[in-house]
């Protein structure tokens, strides 16, 4: 079986487990087992692997964004194609997020999944307040580089890596033997995404197995339409908007770029983070999808921190869907407000579960809507979370092919080659020596 099958085996398997614990929980079958099954099963096994499985993808983005970053920048720095790349990448992300957020609008405002809704909420919601955006601004700029590393502030190491590699692709030689020493990093920190990537299907498993099996369902009954509605422009953008911009853009396939996300998708679900899942989109874009480094290292971290379409359609029905419930008509000034913010949102949301949700109160101020809204979409936000986040990600492959391919730092042979185990190429694309007695 190849490696994607099996990731995306152990997914539905982790969804069916983690579901028939609920059931069984919930019609109160089998009690004397329950606090057995609860403490060493969910709570422990489940629990305990799911949680190494995360932290040791959260371990790789670090290292990962800065050699890949310093290794695509030290490539371009001589070549003056850096400025347009960064602008391209900006454009394809603000305009792709302010797309998501109009469709995501208009299909609320079609659906009203908010009307006749008479939902009393007994959980409530604190917003926190925005920094000031010159503050947002300056915090870009890095004052310690190790520092960043260590509170693994993204923008802050991707500046240090752009300055860093801009500055090995000018200083000679000495620049060219750092470069090289990054270009092998590179190829280690990759294997270590490659034997976590054989992992995964444990994983995988154990995060879904714990998370339905703790997970109230019930909730989606009272918002199904709600529910409906984000899940539904969800696969709309990824069917319609990124395989028409793809195919217009660069003529390629969007079946077998979709093809290709199918376990990045699995991590994005299961973990509920694209900063979590970076490591397997940066490694499913380079090596499966043909974008060289230069590009692919640049473009993918930056979107795991700043583009998140998935996010902005879940912020866009969202408000339109609190207004409903209270009973409040928004304006086409106000419309166009939420446009604005939720794409600027999105840039400020992190890479990491249930962020768009504080985001929101931002969009939600911006339009005069009671911020308390939100407790009312809390209950199914996480399993939104996990399909938003599996669209944050598809966007930043989308936007790497259109941007790689613009800039001729594509290997169309790559993106072409379809054999199932090309995901298995890596690891054992190199024989052991045999060792000698
Ligand atoms: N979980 C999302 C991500 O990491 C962010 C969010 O929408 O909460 O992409």
């Amino acid at each position: 079986m190849s490696l994607t099958s099996r990731i995306l085996l152990a997914m539905a398997a982790g969804i069916l487990v983690g579901s028939l614990l609920n059931a069984l929980f919930h019609l109160d079958l089998m009690p004397g087992l329950r606090g057995a099954i609860d403490t060493y099963l969910i709570g422990g096994l489940f629990d305990v692997v799911g949680r190494i499985f995360v932290a040791s993808l959260k371990l790789l983005v670090v290292p990962l964004v800065l050699v890949s970053l310093i290794c695509g920048s030290s490539s371009l720095g001589n070549s003056s194609r850096m400025g347009p790349i960064a602008g391209k990448t900006m454009l394809f992300y603000l305009a792709t997020t302010a797309i998501a957020v109009s469709i995501a609008l208009l299909a609320a405002v079609l659906v009203g999944p908010g009307e006749g809704v008479n939902l009393v909420s007994d959980t409530t919601f604190q917003a926190t307040e925005p920094p000031p955006l010159t503050d947002v601004l300056v915090n870009i700029f890095p004052t310690n580089p190790v520092q960043a590393m260590a509170e693994g502030k993204m923008l802050q190491i991707i500046v240090f890596a752009l300055l860093f590699g801009y500055a090995i692709s000018h200083a000679g030689e000495p620049g060219q033997r750092i470069a090289s020493f990054f270009r092998d990093m590179e190829s280690v920190v990759m294997k270590m995404v490659d034997v976590l990537m054989h992992l995964a299907p444990y994983g995988v498993f154990a995060l879904l197995a714990k998370l339905f099996a703790t997970m109230g369902i019930g909730a989606i009954l009272d918002l199904g339409t709600y529910f409906l509605t984000v899940l539904a422009v969800l696969v709309l953008h990824v069917l319609v908007t990124y395989s028409l911009l793809l195919k217009g853009l660069t003529g390629l396939s969007p079946r077998i770029m979709l093809n290709k996300m199918r376990p990045v998708w699995a991590f994005a679900f299961s973990t509920a983070s694209s900063g979590a899942t970076l490591p397997i989109t940066l490694r499913t874009v380079e090596h499966r999808m043909g974008v060289h480094n230069s590009v692919a290292g640049f473009t993918v971290p930056l979107g795991a921190t700043i583009n998140m379409d998935g996010t902005a359609i879940m912020q866009g029905v969202a408000t339109v869907f609190i207004a409903q419930v209270y009973g409040m008509d928004l304006s086409m000034g106000a419309y166009v407000t939420v446009v604005i913010t939720a794409t600027l949102a999105s840039i400020g949301t992190a890479a990491v579960p249930g962020v768009g949700l504080i985001t929101l109160a931002m969009v939600l101020g911006q339009v005069g809507i009671p911020v308390e809204g939100i407790a009312l979409i809390i209950g199914v936000d996480r399993l939104l979370d996990m399909v938003r986040t599996a669209v944050n990600v598809t966007g930043d492959s989308v936007a790497s092919v259109v941007v790689a391919r613009s800039e001729n730092q594509f290997d169309e042979a790559v993106y072409l080659d379809e054999s199932p185990d090309q995901d298995d190429d890596d690891i054992h694309d190199e024989a052991l020596p045999t060792p000698t007695a």
